[in-house]
């Protein structure tokens, strides 16, 4: 270690903690975390460890709002999702209802069309059956 820049015989026991320069134990004027050989100094250290203080506090806030910003697109993205699932299931409970009733309409139109269509193929038969037998009425006539 440097002799005390006041007291050139005297080896300095700690630097200022701001300026740097050595100093013996009877030069060191504040004592607050460091040695300071001034009060001039310790003002200036303290605005120094203030600003990086303040530059650690805004870079650690700005990391935990990142963090938190982070985390609301988590929980938005899993919101999201947890209401689109939702959403599919209600669609999907409609679209099942809606495609039962359209199935049940299609089957009943389809029962509907089958009894018209049996009753008209009878009607049809019965014709023929009159017709034929009108003829071979005729053609027993004729023999
Ligand atoms: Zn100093
Ligand atoms: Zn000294």
């Amino acid at each position: 270690m440097a002799v005390c820049l006041n007291h050139t015989d005297t080896e300095a026991v700690t630097r200022c903690a701001a300026c740097g320069k050595p100093l013996c134990a009877a030069c060191v004027a504040v004592r607050d975390g460091g040695d300071y050989c001034s009060e001039q100094c310790h003002a200036r250290g303290k605005q120094a460890a203030a600003q990086s203080d303040a530059v650690i506090g805004a870079k650690a806030s700005t990391e935990k709002s990142k963090k938190i910003r982070l985390l609301i697109i988590l929980f938005i993205i899993i919101a999201a999702v947890a209401a689109g699932a939702m959403y599919y299931k209600q669609n999907k409970k409609e679209i099942d209802s809606k495609t039962n009733a359209a199935v049940r309409q299609v089957k009943a139109t389809a029962a509907k069309t089958e009894k018209a269509v049996s009753q008209e193929a009878g009607a049809v038969k019965q014709k023929l059956n009159t017709k034929s037998k009108y003829k071979r009425e005729r053609e027993a006539l004729v023999k």
